[in-house]
């Protein structure tokens, strides 16, 4: 059975959570809407505290089995996970956009990104090496291993449903550790998918558990049970440090991906036109809710104004509407408050002085409650709400600064580091400029920076660990030193 089938019967989502290979139901039903139309998708009930711990005692349990499993064993259970995702990757991607509205060839990128990240980490599961060490100790040898942390407690966005649970699951069960995600109740049909290719693909139960369910109930849980060694979470930061507090009790390993407040640096050495299409790519993408998204546009006076002229041509131009449309560029936001939010900050911007080029207003009479025009606006102060807080919303902001040294510092003004962009085609400053930036990643004439193969994550208030690449995999391992004596 497809996913489209599953999602015309509804089976799959009249049931609530997935616990030890089986579909459980929950109290209540918790509605899931399309953005784009408002329609109820699916209800989904809660399975609470109670469910929270029934899953982390079946992760607990497959753990003592799965972590014995041979690292190959694991990458051949792992690569036919992939091949299901690839297989279904069409009705995957329908299901992202049915449920948190991104338009159609976006969600089904998403799909063979997040599909790469169990590529990679199957084949990293066959390399995860340690050292032998020397020792002072005379007759002794030393060696290190990398052992799974054990059960990882997992709390998930709905900004990207499917790879933001497979950039943290593929590289755990990689490394032989088993799994408690909470997806976002936004998106919970993402995570019950990947769930049921995950059961087809053989992985054994309870090594790959879905809670479905109150934050305020199965958090506490997965941050307070003994049971649970680590807990990744990708989402707000405020909600990052309070669940980084819930783990210090159990001085418990946290990885966090939090939010941004990205600068995206236009020098005046640039390739303009380029530089113009890094900030459409960036800042519109996923109707500008995603942690990377360019949230300043910082740019050297002398070519602000062809800068200006380049982006008002291509934001002007850019359609607004529902996700399954071909014809269209920016999709709705989550729901109707994210476009209160986002309206509220251009409001803001515009009593700050600010100056709309285009768009600067909901969409409700054309679209519908949860669109947004695809908005760019230049000018108005430093420290007003869309300068200094995460945007999340299609809203292109413009900063003019007169020298390097002015956009370093407006660049690194913000509690957040967690990605950021400059656009230059001089290797010097290329070097200085990098060197500058208090970000986790750069992009240097690039507008998108994640991959399978590289690290992913944030300095300051953007998080703690990486998600990608060999980093990935070892963030959920132990490391574990051996001295032997009596050798010689
Ligand atoms: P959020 O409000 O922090 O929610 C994220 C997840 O945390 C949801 O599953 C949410 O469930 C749960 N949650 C909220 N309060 C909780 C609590 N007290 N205990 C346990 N879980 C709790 O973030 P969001 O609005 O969904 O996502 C947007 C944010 O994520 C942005 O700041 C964005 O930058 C960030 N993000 C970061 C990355 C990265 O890699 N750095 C990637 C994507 C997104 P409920 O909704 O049920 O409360």
């Amino acid at each position: 059975m497809t996913i489209a089938d599953r999602l015309n019967d509804k089976t799959l989502f009249q049931t609530q959570s997935f616990i030890n290979g089986a579909w459980v139901k929950g109290e209540g039903a918790v509605a899931v809407t399309n953005p784009s139309n408002d329609e109820v998708i699916a209800e989904i009930g809660d399975v609470g505290a109670a469910g929270a711990r029934a899953a982390v005692d079946a992760a607990a349990a497959a753990f003592e089995t799965w972590k014995k499993v041979s690292p190959f064993e694991r990458a051949k259970l792992l690569m036919k996970w992939h091949a299901l995702i690839l297989e279904n990757a069409d009705d995957l991607g329908q299901l992202i956009t049915l449920e948190m509205g991104k338009v159609l060839r976006e969600a089904k990128g998403e799909v063979l990104y997040g599909a790469s990240f169990i590529e990679w980490s199957a084949e990293e599961a066959k390399r995860i090496y340690g050292e032998t060490i020397a020792t002072p100790f005379p007759g002794t040898r030393g060696w290190t291993t990398h052992a799974p942390i054990g059960v990882v407690g997992c709390i998930t966005p709905w900004n990207f449903p499917n790879a933001m649970i497979t950039r943290k699951c593929a590289p755990a069960l990689a490394a032989g550790c088993t799994m408690v995600i909470k997806p976002a109740p936004e998106t919970p049909l993402s995570a019950l998918a990947l769930a049921e290719l995950a059961k087809r693909a053989g992985i054994p139960d309870g090594v790959f558990n879905v809670v479905c369910g109150d934050a305020q109930e199965i958090g506490p849980v997965l941050t307070g049970s003994d049971a649970v060694k680590m807990v990744g979470f990708t989402g707000s930061t405020a909600v990052g440090k309070l669940l980084m507090r819930q783990a210090a009790d159990g001085v418990k390993r946290v990885a966090l991906e939090l939010g941004g407040n990205a600068p995206f640096i236009v020098m005046d050495d640039a390739d303009i036109e380029a530089a113009a299409d890094g900030v459409v790519a960036s800042k519109f993408r996923v109707s500008g809710q995603t942690c990377v998204s360019a949230n300043r546009i910082i740019v050297q006076a002398s070519v602000a104004d062809k800068l200006v002229e380049a982006l008002e041509k291509r934001v002007s131009a850019l359609k607004a509407g529902d996700g399954f449309d071909g014809s269209t560029d920016v999709g709705p936001l989550i729901h109707h408050t994210a476009v209160e939010r986002v309206d509220a900050l251009v409001r803001n911007a515009r009593d700050s002085g600010a100056r709309i080029i285009t768009g600067g207003k909901p969409m409700v009479d054309e679209l519908g409650g949860s669109f947004y025009a695809p908005t760019l606006i230049e000018g108005g102060s430093a420290d007003m709400d869309v300068a200094c807080f995460e945007i999340f919303g299609p809203v292109a902001s413009i900063y003019r600064v007169e020298d390097e040294a002015e956009a370093i510092a407006m660049a690194n003004d913000t509690p957040y580091g967690l990605a950021a962009y400059l656009y230059t085609r001089d290797v010097s400053r290329v070097h200085r400029m990098t060197e500058a930036l208090d970000y986790g990643m750069v992009g240097v004439n690039a507008p998108m920076v994640g991959a399978a193969s590289t690290p992913f994550g944030g300095v300051k208030e953007s998080g703690i660990g990486r998600e990608g690449g060999k980093w990935g995999v070892e963030e959920f391992t132990e490391l574990k030193y051996v001295l032997l004596g009596g050798v010689d």
